[in-house]
């Protein structure tokens, strides 16, 4: 992780590294406890990754998943 080199980075990254360092969400800034982001942020993360991968929810007994009886 880059941080004593702050001249390089943007001043958008230099907040979300801030807010990462407070334990706060790097997208909104609202208190995230340890994580990335907050519950409301990681829901929109990971609709945002599916929308751009394709990829779909996690379905029980589907690939790579416990079988269900
Ligand atoms: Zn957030």
């Amino acid at each position: 992780m880059k941080t004593e080199n702050t001249d390089s980075i943007s001043k958008q990254r230099r907040w979300q590294l801030k807010m990462k360092n407070d334990n706060r969400c790097q997208q909104c800034g609202e208190p995230s406890g340890g994580k990335a982001h907050c519950p409301s942020c990681s829901v929109k993360s990971r609709e945002a990754v599916r929308k751009r991968n394709n990829f779909k929810a996690k379905v029980d007994g589907g690939r790579g998943r416990p079988q269900i009886y």
